[in-house]
C-alpha cells in the first residue's frame, strides 16, 4: 500500500505520515526533507541556490543516510529549501529516489508536496492535509521557541506565508491537491484528531 500525504509547512503532515505508517507497518519518507538536505549541501558548499543545474548535480550526490540530520529542521533552512525546490531539474534528480521508496515492500507513506500529483500519482490513498496560516505559523512558533526562545510568532508567520506562496505559485509541481485526494483540515484538531480522522478516511477509501 502506499499513502501520499500531502500539504503546506506546519500543517502536521509529517507527523501524521509517521503514526500512519506505524499503524499499517509501512515504511515512511518525508519527502521535504531531501529538498532540505540538497539545500544544506549547497549552502555548505557556498553555492546559489539559484543555479538549476549546479543544484541538481548535488542533488544527484545526496547521501539519503543524511536526511534525519536535526540541523535541517532550523529556520531558514525550510526557506533555502524550497527556493531549490522551485526548479525543475532538482526535482527530477529527487524522483527516482521517491519513487523506487515507494514501491519497495510493503510500501510506504510518502509525505511532501507533490507526492499525489506527480511522484505517486497512482497512490491507494491520498491526503491534502491543510490549516490555517496562523494554526501553523503558532504550532512551527511552539516548537522553535523551545530550542530558542527569541524566535518570534510573526516571523514564523512571515515565513510560512512566504513558503506557501513560492511551493504554490511555482511552474513545476506546485502545491495542490490531486484530483482524487482526501483533504483533512486540521485547524482545529489536535495530533490524535487528525490521526483519528485520517483513519476513517483511509478505511473508507479502502472497503468498496
Ligand atoms: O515539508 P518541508 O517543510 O520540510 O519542505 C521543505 C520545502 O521543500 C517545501 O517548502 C517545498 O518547497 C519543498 N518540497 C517540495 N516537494 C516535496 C517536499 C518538499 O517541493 N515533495
Amino acid at each position: 500500500m502506499i499513502i501520499a500525504v500531502d500539504g503546506p509547512a506546519a500543517s502536521g503532515k509529517g507527523t501524521l505520515a509517521k503514526a500512519l505508517a506505524a499503524q499499517y507497518g509501512l515504511r515512511h519518507l518525508d519527502t521535504g526533507a531531501l529538498y532540505r538536505a540538497v539545500a544544506r549541501d549547497v549552502m555548505a558548499a557556498s553555492g546559489d541556490l539559484d543555479d538549476p543545474a549546479a543544484i541538481a548535480e548535488t542533488a544527484r550526490h545526496l547521501d539519503p543516510e543524511t536526511i534525519d540530520d536535526p540541523g535541517l529542521r532550523k529556520p531558514g533552512v525550510g526557506e533555502a529549501a524550497s527556493i531549490v525546490a522551485k526548479h525543475a531539474p532538482v526535482r527530477e534528480a529527487l524522483l527516482a529516489f521517491q519513487r523506487d521508496f515507494a514501491r519497495r515492500p510493503p510500501g510506504a507513506v510518502l509525505d511532501g508536496r507533490d507526492i499525489g500529483t506527480v511522484v505517486c500519482p497512482d497512490a491507494d490513498i491520498k491526503l491534502f492535509v491543510t490549516a490555517s496560516a496562523e494554526a501553523r505559523a503558532e504550532r512551527r512558533h511552539r516548537e522553535l521557541a523551545a530550542a530558542d526562545a527569541s524566535i518570534d510568532y510573526d516571523s514564523v508567520l512571515a515565513e510560512i506565508r512566504r513558503r506557501d506562496a513560492r511551493d504554490s505559485e511555482r511552474a513545476a509541481a506546485p502545491l495542490k491537491p490531486a484530483a482524487d485526494a482526501h483533504l483533512l483540515d486540521t485547524t482545529n484538531l489536535d495530533i490524535e484528531a487528525a490521526f483519528k480522522a485520517a483513519i476513517e478516511l483511509i478505511e473508507a477509501a479502502k472497503s468498496p
